[in-house]
């Protein structure tokens, strides 16, 4: 299922099949983020959070990619920041 979605550096975790569409989990591999403000890295994880992103059908299937977009927690700032998905969109 990984290699279906031809995403460098996604996983899929879970997939599910619900009527006609099928969700896919997905996160990125890489455990650490950069923050924004600072330019550090930073693998304090702050949350997880799930946004639904459709995605193209297939198979005649819809298929729908639940990402998780976690946030981190920056060690030099202090303050939480969400990571950086190149892929969605
Ligand atoms: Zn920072």
């Amino acid at each position: 299922m990984t290699k279906l979605l031809g995403l460098p550096g996604i996983v899929v975790e879970d997939s599910q099949e619900i009527d006609n569409t099928i969700i896919l989990k997905v996160k990125r591999i890489e455990k650490k983020a950069v923050c924004p403000r600072c330019g550090q890295r930073s693998h304090r994880l702050h949350q997880n959070k799930y946004h639904l992103v459709k995605d193209l059908p297939w198979s005649g299937q819809q298929v729908i990619l639940k990402v998780n977009r976690r946030q981190f927690k920056c060690e030099n700032c202090q303050k939480p920041f969400s990571e950086k998905l190149d892929f969605v969109g």
